[in-house]
């Protein structure tokens, strides 16, 4: 696999950061994951928008232009010839000759940038969409800015293990009793045709897909409520499902063992994969 890094497209052994960078240190870095779809990039502005925003919460630097990120994205795509799959960006505040607490003068401190490509053959076929997920309900213990997407992950890693020692593939993660979100995803139920999700704020992050996913539903005059749930009110719901830009729209099948609906994905979720679906590639780049 051909990845990038700083300014060079290389062979992935021969991609090497320092050991001093702040994002192996301290979790100094952000991130983003887009979907590629026949060779394209689905929602890049959205992506490349968040990133921006990322960047600027935490003082950091952007490492190069929009226009350089997207060439960067595309070629990565062409060598290593992605036809469904992902490519994963992350910027780190670099690595200043030692280790300290207090930020590098980022004069002298160039950001890390690294890219590369997982190839996901059948993505946008994923069978789960036909057969859903099962979900645990964990406490949401992670820090209080989740709107910026940082290379912080220890949590959600941890959610997602014991969702698999409970038997299931996912966890939803609650405070003060109601739903942030999923372990790498948003989340939302639909009760009575509307299609309920928690608002923004610092509590989740701004999903990408939850931008689009939201938007498409409107449009289709579809009702959505963007307030916090209880786990209690999921279980009752008609539907649950969750989104992200790897997952697209998957139904949630199962809360804590409890059946959601019949036990079967919805079809409102059905119906806003497919839409997404068909929308997001027509915008592709
Ligand atoms: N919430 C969290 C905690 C996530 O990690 C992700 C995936 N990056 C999402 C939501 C979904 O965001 P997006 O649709 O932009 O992938």
């Amino acid at each position: 696999r051909t990845v990038y890094l700083n300014g060079d497209f290389l062979p992935e052994t021969e991609a090497k950061v320092s050991i001093f960078d702040r994002a192996f240190l301290m979790a100094d870095g952000v991130y983003e994951v887009t979907s590629v779809l026949g060779g394209k990039l689905i929602d890049f502005d959205g992506h490349l928008k968040r990133l921006e925003r990322s960047l600027n919460e935490l003082d950091m630097k952007k490492p190069a232009a929009f226009d350089d990120l997207l060439s960067i994205h595309r070629k990565l795509v062409e060598l290593n010839d992605i036809d469904e799959g992902l490519i994963y960006l992350q910027v780190t505040r670099g690595a200043p000759g030692d280790r300290d607490f207090v930020f590098p003068d980022p004069e002298t401190t160039e950001p890390t940038l690294v890219l590369f490509t997982q190839a996901k053959p059948g993505l946008s076929n994923n069978p789960t969409a036909k057969t859903g997920i099962k979900v645990i309900s964990i406490e949401d213990v992670r820090w209080g800015r989740r709107d910026i997407k940082t290379v912080q992950l220890l949590y959600p890693s941890m959610g997602k293990m014991m969702a698999k020692k409970a038997g299931a593939d996912d966890a939803w993660m609650v405070e003060d009793g109601f739903v942030t979100e999923g372990t790498s995803n948003n989340a939302y139920i639909v009760k009575d045709g509307k299609i309920i999700t928690r608002n923004l704020s610092t509590d989740i992050l701004h999903g990408i897909t939850r931008a689009a996913v939201l938007k498409f539903a409107r449009e289709a005059q579809m009702t959505v409520e963007e307030r916090p749930f209880t786990v209690e009110e999921a279980k009752e719901a008609d539907e649950a499902f969750f989104t992200s830009a790897s997952a697209f729209v998957l139904p949630v099948v199962e809360i804590d063992g409890a059946k959601v609906g019949d036990g079967t994905p919805g079809s409102v979720a059905g119906r806003l994969r497919e839409i997404y679906l068909e929308e997001s590639l027509k915008a592709a780049v």
